[in-house]
């Protein structure tokens, strides 16, 4: 089993990176910005409390997330592998999986980075929220979110490095190049 978190800031393209592997290697896809979106659509009282975060560009607390993600995890596996996208966004988080991992024996097995310059970041959110319909796809709250990844969620690169699980990636070019990247990774853990 491969556990595979993939990893970038908003917009880096990690959904469209995650879809390309599904296909290729038969995993499971966890993005539990999905989930979330998937709770509000439903209206449940999880959904409620999360849109009030979501819309802010804040992020979920991380006890709810943790619950959110372990639950999510129990109803897809066992199974071939799972990608991790926007899982973990803080230590608490990759702290969190890591023992969830353990408890059921199995782990990481690799964390591969998006790198994407700040300035395309933007550029491709305000595009996206053309066509996207994502209430969080406005330029005020992108921009909030790019402070949150910066503050809270990149320490995890330097984490994942103690790890030893880190694996960098140029996040821009063609898709097909990014994933072919991407490939070579998997394929070598
Ligand atoms: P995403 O689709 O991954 O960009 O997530 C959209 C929003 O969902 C984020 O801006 C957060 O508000 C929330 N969210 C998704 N994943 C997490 C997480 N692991 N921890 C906390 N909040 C999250």
């Amino acid at each position: 089993m491969k556990n595979l978190v993939i990893f970038g800031a908003p917009g880096s393209g990690k959904g469209t990176q995650s879809d390309l592997l599904v296909a290729k290697y038969g995993f499971k896809h966890i993005s539990t910005g999905d989930v979330l979106r998937g709770e509000i659509k439903k209206g449940s009282e999880l959904g409620q409390t999360a849109k009030s975060y979501i819309d802010k560009g804040q992020l979920i607390p991380d006890s709810l997330m943790i619950d959110i993600l372990a639950a999510t995890y129990d109803a897809l596996c066992p199974c071939e592998g799972v990608i991790f996208d926007g899982f973990p966004r803080t230590i608490p988080q990759a702290e969190a999986l890591k023992s969830m991992l353990a408890e059921r024996h199995t782990q990481v097995a690799g964390m591969l980075e998006l790198q994407v310059p700040n300035d395309m970041l933007m550029e491709r959110l305000i595009n996206r929220g053309k066509t996207s319909g994502r209430a969080d796809d406005n330029e005020e709250t992108i921009r909030k979110r790019l402070t949150v990844y910066e503050d809270q969620t990149k320490p995890l690169i330097a984490w994942y490095e103690k790890e030893g699980l880190r694996h960098a990636v140029k996040g821009y070019g063609a898709l097909e190049e990014i994933n072919a990247a991407l490939c070579e990774v998997i394929d070598s853990l």
